[in-house]
């Protein structure tokens, strides 16, 4: 029997990603959220696929298609077709999906990832346009019996395919990947991201062959993956029945498998579909999409930089580690909140993020709240900043202050001073302090001249106290031990 480290997962991703434009792919209905809104009230003759109807392109969509191709590098094709993709389903009501297949809008790009073995670029054969299909609801009537209902506020939303080249050998890839294209979706503002709304949807190709082998395997695509969780443990299932099945002499058949949350295992669904299946055709009813080197040219001065661009950026720029850069970059306005603080402080950047991704998001937790809601500007944090950098208040200081900031939008130089908050860094004025309270323990003095050293630390926090935290924690160290040996 083979040894199971001997086989490798060759695994691809197609992304189907909702576009976040106001009005439907090819009619004006509004695009509603289809967790929340009444069923079926935001259809037209159009995308309820009535006879006689006539489709009409959203300019939006494909601005916002042209966007994501570039920002994956992608060459974006002058002319793509619209064509339809024929197949029965009851949230089908045309019987057939208006999708893109030989001639897609953007083809051959790249994503990079970021995982524990370092960078590295995912291939991206093509993104293209289609419409979203509606949705099944499945119901009991008194009775028991099963019955469906049909939604249709879901039925023509724009969506993007976006497909990967079979470059993903581990479920740690796959996950990188994923996380990190949901990442770009957003930041790009063309997807919310939002994944328990199945606004990013995922299906995966899986198949395993001998490690080092050139060859790829007979393939398996798990569909209606709608969360990184259901995806892992999809494919981890998938990747264990292949080679199980290599490894007792049985073969891997082509079909497509869905993935039961219950039972953790995928099944069959059909044997795989080629793509005759679906009889592509152009679609009749809309001319060939023409994109101009203008507008791209257009869409290309809206890119943002890249999350993993960002990252890095962060790393060189301001000496981060990865795992703050990553933590700042999750989001763009917590990142940009650092910038714009960093180039106001000579604090170091570590420091600093550190300060943001510790305390600040301490006080987001304990007041439950966004980041947004903090009324702190960077000129402010810049301004607490100083003031620790400088000695003028210690570090507990700082960070009491730093929360009234955040509450209250006060000024820290103001809260310092009307607060009485100054580091006290005055020698005289510390050892009269440590003097009085070694004068008022004098119990635990005499333990500590014969030997309880340990002691040291307690007499530290009586003396902070007795400051009310102010004093300045290096000299009280210093000073108390000389006081305490003398
Ligand atoms: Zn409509």
């Amino acid at each position: 029997m083979t040894n199971v480290n001997t086989y490798e997962p060759v695994i691809g991703l197609e992304v189907h990603a909702e576009l976040l434009t106001r009005s439907k792919m090819f009619c004006a209905c509004p695009v509603v959220d289809s967790t929340r809104a009444q069923p079926n009230t935001a259809v037209c003759p159009i995308c309820a696929g009535m006879p006689g109807t006539l489709p009409v392109v959203n300019r939006q969509a494909v601005a916002y298609a042209i966007k994501v191709g570039l920002a994956l590098g992608c060459r974006i094709n002058p002319t793509s077709i619209f064509e339809r993709k024929n197949y029965f389903y009851p949230d089908l009501p045309k019987g057939y999906q208006i999708s893109q297949y030989q001639h897609p809008l953007a083809e051959s790009g790249s994503l990079q990832i970021l995982t524990c073995a370092g960078a590295r670029r995912v291939r991206i054969n093509r993104v293209h346009m289609e419409e979203d299909a509606g949705k099944l609801v499945h119901l009991q009537d008194d009775g028991g019996a099963a019955y469906s209902l049909v939604d249709l506020n879901r039925a023509g939303l724009p969506l993007l395919e976006i497909v990967t080249e079979p470059d993903l050998h581990s479920l740690e890839e796959m996950k990188a990947y994923a996380a990190e294209l949901r990442a770009v979706l957003r930041v790009l503002g063309v997807n919310s991201g939002d994944m328990e709304k199945g606004v990013i949807r995922f299906e995966a190709n899986i198949s395993i062959r001998p490690a080092g082998s050139a060859v790829l395997g007979k393939r398996v695509e798990i569909k209606n993956l709608n969360s990184f969780r259901t995806m892992e443990r999809a494919v981890a299932h998938e990747i264990e029945r292949q080679t199980h099945l290599l490894q007792t002499g049985g073969i891997v058949e082509q079909e497509t498998r869905s993935f039961d949350e219950a039972t953790g295992e995928t099944r069959v669904m059909r044997s795989k579909e080629d793509a005759h299946d679906y009889r592509y055709f152009p679609e009749p009813d809309l001319p060939p999409l023409v994109v101009g080197e203008d507008w791209v040219a257009e869409v290309r001065e809206t890119l943002p930089e890249l999350p993993s661009a960002r990252i890095m950026r962060l790393v060189e720029q301001y000496g981060l580690d990865l795992p703050q850069a990553q933590q700042l970059a999750e989001s763009y306005p917590v990142a940009d909140f650092f910038e714009q603080t960093c180039s106001m402080t000579a604090m170091p950047g570590r420091t600093l993020a550190n300060w943001i991704t510790d305390s600040y998001f301490a006080w987001m937790n304990e007041r439950g709240r966004l980041f947004a809601e903090g009324r702190t500007t960077p000129q402010m944090l810049a301004g607490l900043m100083d003031a620790v950098r400088t000695g003028r208040v210690n570090r507990a200081t700082a960070q009491s202050v730093l929360f009234r900031m955040l509450d209250s939008g006060v000024d820290a130089e103001e809260l310092i001073r009307s607060q009485g908050l100054e580091q006290v860094s005055d020698h005289d004025e510390i050892v009269a302090v440590i003097r009085a309270v070694i004068g008022e323990h004098t119990t635990e003095y005499e333990r500590y001249r014969v030997g309880k050293v340990e002691l040291a630390h307690w007499f530290f926090g009586q003396v902070m106290k007795r400051t009310g935290g102010k004093a300045n924690p290096a000299m009280v160290r210093e000073l108390l031990q000389q006081e305490l040996e003398k």
